[in-house]
């Protein structure tokens, strides 16, 4: 046992600290984390959970609506918007208190206020009434997680971000949206779905760059159809408060929106700053995320950083997975490396998308530069559910194939559940699965992910060349780590 306070010092109870914290404490460690805001971290408090929430929220008018088909008679339903942000805070406050409880249970010290670095192996916490702990470790783990990017433009101070959008008194009638990520293109089908005239206005030609383009084509036209007003190719010059309260949003197509708020959803940058690490010696990268090695050691011998602050992949399972190598590497005797290879993710759009592995695009270019060649199997369908309500929404799937190795490389479907779908497949292109094998595979009629293993005709080669404009501008592929289920007893 070290001469320090603790073995570890967790800086965050983000999704990556909380899972640090408890998974080191059950291997033996004292630990401590220091948290200055609320237990969960983003995911729990202004992300994943209460997103997702929303979105069952925002679909239930659709089910609503489509129960008629099926023989119910239902009211027209009408909306009470502050019971929805009631139920939702008091389910995030039960689960800020299973946080607690989890890390008390492990014999975790939970600190609450600001942590900063006095040095490789100090810690100072200031209490919300000033009073400033200190604590030695052996080691630090910095889990301080991102926050979103604030735009510049002239009167940009009347758009919220993400954080806010969770606690508005009051649902806009008319929303603008700036943006063309996950967040933009979620939020975009919650607020429609709740009733709101939503505009979203991307910056470039077709949003969602570096997903599989066939799905931001797909998706693009669900939402159109839906009323959702996409405007590609704009940016907001300026906003300004109107004298009945509303806003006027100036595009950079020369036209003015009256909308009633205006979401900015334009990215998240690592919560690095004010840290101490540059005193601790700590060297961050020039986005301003912490530098880490291949085991996520910073260069300072004794400090670690997981998750957001370190700005490979923002999402939670990957914070998850990432912390818990630090703690089976640091008080397990393991020698643990990530490994980032199909990392599934979901956007909870209306409807959703699901994608796991390579783009065409990606795997085209792959495939181009060893000499090899792409498969491509798509299917677009009505689902069986929307035969009865008539309701004109169609599903996407579809599979990318390397031809020499047959293995599939990957997966994306635009359609009711895709994310749950996508999940399972994520599973079989980790253990390498091969398109034979899954038409060896047999399906489960009627579902809608049968498709995807009686899928049996190739899509004509294109005859143009190949696009990988999106993997010039930098896209991530989102190929990786399998993820994480939502249960208390997992956080
Ligand atoms: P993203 O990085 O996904 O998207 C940012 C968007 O904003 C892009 O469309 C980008 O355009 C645009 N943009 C960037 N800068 C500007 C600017 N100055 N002016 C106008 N537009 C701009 O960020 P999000 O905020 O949507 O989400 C942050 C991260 O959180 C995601 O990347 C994701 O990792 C995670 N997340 C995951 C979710 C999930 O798993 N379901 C849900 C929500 C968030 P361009 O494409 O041209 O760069």
């Amino acid at each position: 046992m070290s001469s320090h306070d603790v073995d570890l010092f967790v800086i965050g109870a983000g999704s990556g600290g909380v899972r640090g914290a408890r998974i080191a404490a059950s291997l033996g460690a004292r630990v401590a984390v220091a948290e200055e805001r609320f237990l969960g971290g983003t995911c729990v408090n202004v992300g994943c959970i209460p997103k997702k929430l929303f979105s069952y929220g925002a679909h239930a008018r659709d089910d609503i609506e489509d129960a008629r088909a099926y023989g119910w008679d239902v009211a027209e339903p009408t909306l009470d918007w502050p019971r929805l942000i009631t139920n939702k805070d008091r389910e995030i406050a039960r689960l800020n208190g299973v946080y607690q409880r989890l890390l008390e249970g492990r014999g975790v010290a939970v600190m609450l206020g600001r942590a900063t670095l006095e040095d490789a192996h100090t810690v100072a916490v200031t209490a919300p009434d000033g009073t400033v702990t200190r604590r030695t470790a052996e080691h630090i783990l910095v889990a301080t997680g991102g926050s979103p990017v604030r735009p510049s433009f002239p009167g940009a101070e009347l758009a919220m971000v993400s954080d806010e959008v969770f606690y508005l008194p009051k649902r806009p009638d008319r929303l603008l949206v700036i943006g063309g990520g996950y967040i933009a293109v979620e939020m975009a089908g919650i607020f429609q779905g709740y009733g709101a005239q939503v505009t979203l206005a991307y910056r470039g030609a077709l949003f969602l760059r570096g997903f599989d383009r066939d799905v931001r084509t797909h998706l693009d036209a669900e939402m159109r159809h839906r009323g959702i007003d996409l405007r590609f190719r704009t940016e907001v010059a300026s906003l300004t408060r109107r004298p009945d309260g509303a806003i006027d949003a100036v595009l950079t197509t020369g036209e003015t929106l009256v909308v009633d708020a205006v979401l900015a959803a334009i990215g998240r940058a690592p919560n690095a700053r004010g840290l101490g690490l540059e005193a601790a010696g700590v060297e961050l990268d020039e986005r301003g995320a912490v530098r880490v090695d291949g085991r996520f050691r910073t260069s300072a011998r004794s400090i670690y950083a997981v998750g957001d602050v370190i700005d490979r992949v923002q999402l939670t399972p990957v914070a998850l997975a990432e912390a818990m190598i630090v703690a089976h590497n640091l008080f397990g005797g393991a020698k643990r490396t990530p490994d980032y290879e199909f990392i599934p993710s979901a956007v909870f759009s209306t409807p959703p998308v699901g994608t796991v592995g390579l783009t065409e695009d990606e795997a085209r270019a792959e495939a181009l530069a060893r000499g090899g060649a792409v498969d491509i199997y798509r299917s677009t369908f009505t689902p069986l559910k929307h035969t009865l309500t008539g309701r004109r929404e169609k599903t996407l799937m579809k599979l990318v194939v390397e031809r020499d190795t047959d293995r599939v490389v990957g997966v994306h479907v635009v359609g009711p559940d895709a994310g749950e779908i996508v999940q399972g497949f994520a599973v079989a292109l980790k253990l390498g699965a091969t398109k034979a094998q899954l038409d060896g595979t047999i399906g489960i009629h009627p579902t809608a992910a049968e498709e995807l293993v009686t899928m049996r005709e190739r899509c004509p080669d294109p005859d143009h060349s190949v696009s990988v404009d999106h993997l010039a501008q930098g896209a991530a592929p989102h190929r990786g780590i399998v993820q994480h289920r939502w249960e208390d007893s997992e956080a």
